[in-house]
């Protein structure tokens, strides 16, 4: 039995494994703390979590469309228009199982052997694994540490040719938390004009949370590359749903086609139940949110300070998502190895750098999604780990 080669170049994330493993540790009686994985801490709001209670009791157990239930479509419709004053039509959105499944299809439709795609470096790990799936040549961005963590324009530009079929943008951004001001992407869509071949994915599924008074500078607020732009998005991080496995995207008239075949083919629709919580998510009451993004603050605030009176460590204002990117050159460890010996030895869970792309050695990913308290007594642990090291 041989299965097709793209199969060997298919990766995975890691942030799952140092789960598993904190897990297992944890199994054996030891106290791990995670600041590994991505999701927020918080419970699914009750209303949003009752909306769906109350969808399966009244039956609400079939198939629903293939693109979403159609109050759903038009919610986010709205939802989008609302924030971005952005001329969304419902008819462009489709309802998706995970933030992840809209990355799967954009990528299954725009890479293939002879093709390039960009993608940022340190990113989510799934952009290059799906990317060389397909057997498109992976093209990093570096995000830098001089440069905030936030896309440069006139770095990525220059990476664009003939060849190029998709270009794939986030901020704010996982791992780095860099937020990428409005100069830079305005640069970045003028550069694109002379590329009209080329399609554009961004993944804006951390668009609430932005820091420090600024603003999330969505792609949707540029109609001269709306025809090409694919927008992800999705509940998993705003509403606490990771779990709840829900996500939108929105495509461009030329290709919606394509992914509405694409949902018929693989999973025929998102759980119905599910959709009547994301309705009830984007309709009902925002407080919740508004409370999480204060909370993340308050918490990256104080893992920014804690992680710069570490031995060895430098951490920049992270600007978005729950996330901070702390420099560990100076403390002589290679960063895997670093968090490697940080789960195994101190009992705290992080990921490092290159998980995330070559250009995350020397780094590591600490999520702030965890009590101020859990963060506090990491890096306690994480400081006497070092001075003893
Ligand atoms: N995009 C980014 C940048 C992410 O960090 C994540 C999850 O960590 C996703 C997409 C996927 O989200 P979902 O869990 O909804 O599939």
């Amino acid at each position: 039995m041989r299965v097709i080669d793209n199969f060997q170049h298919i990766g995975e994330e890691n942030a799952f494994a140092v789960l598993a493993r904190a897990a297992e540790l944890e199994a054996q009686g030891k106290s791990v703390i995670n600041l590994g994985i991505g999701q927020p801490d918080f419970p699914t709001p009750p209303h949003i979590a009752e909306a769906a209670i109350k969808a399966i009791r009244d039956g609400q157990h079939g198939y629903t469309p293939a693109l979403g239930i159609a109050p759903l479509r038009e919610a986010v419709a709205d939802h989008l228009n609302q924030r971005y004053r952005a001329g969304v039509k419902a008819d462009n959105i489709i309802v998706v199982p995970g933030g992840k499944v809209t990355m799967f299809a954009a990528i299954m439709m725009f890479g293939q052997p002879g093709k390039n795609i960009l993608y940022p470096d340190p990113g989510f790990p799934i952009y290059r694994s799906m990317i060389e799936f397909t057997g498109a040549t992976p093209v990093p961005i570096p995000i830098r540490e001089s440069n905030g963590f936030a896309f440069s324009a006139e770095e990525t530009l220059p990476l664009i040719n003939a060849d190029t079929s998709l270009v794939i943008l986030n901020s704010p951004a996982n791992p780095c938390g860099g937020v990428t001001p409005k100069a830079d992407v305005d640069a970045l869509v003028r550069g694109l004009e002379a590329h009209p071949q080329v399609a554009i994915m961004s993944d804006e599924i951390y668009d609430h949370m932005v820091y420090d008074g600024e603003e999330h500078v969505s792609l949707l607020n540029y109609p001269e590359i709306r025809d090409r732009l694919i927008l992800l998005n999705g509940w998993s991080k705003t509403y606490a749903m990771t779990g709840w496995r829900l996500g939108y995207s929105l495509w461009p008239d030329a290709i919606f086609e394509n992914v509405r075949k694409l949902a018929v083919n693989a999973w025929s629709c998102v759980n119905a139940p599910a959709q009547f919580a994301a309705l009830e998510a984007l309709t009902g009451p925002q407080d919740a949110v508004t409370d999480m993004v204060n909370q993340f603050d308050a918490r990256r605030l104080k893992v920014l300070d804690a992680l710069n009176e570490l031995p060895g460590v430098s951490c920049i204002r992270p600007k978005g998502a729950f996330y901070a990117f702390p420099n560990v050159k100076d403390t002589g460890w290679k960063a895997k190895e670093l968090a490697n010996a940080l789960l195994e030895d101190a009992g705290v869970a992080v990921i490092g750098g290159p998980d995330f792309g070559i250009t995350g050695e020397g780094y590591i990913r600490v999520s702030y999604a965890n009590s101020i308290d859990n963060i506090m007594e990491a890096m306690n642990r994480i400081d006497t780990f070092l001075k003893k090291s």
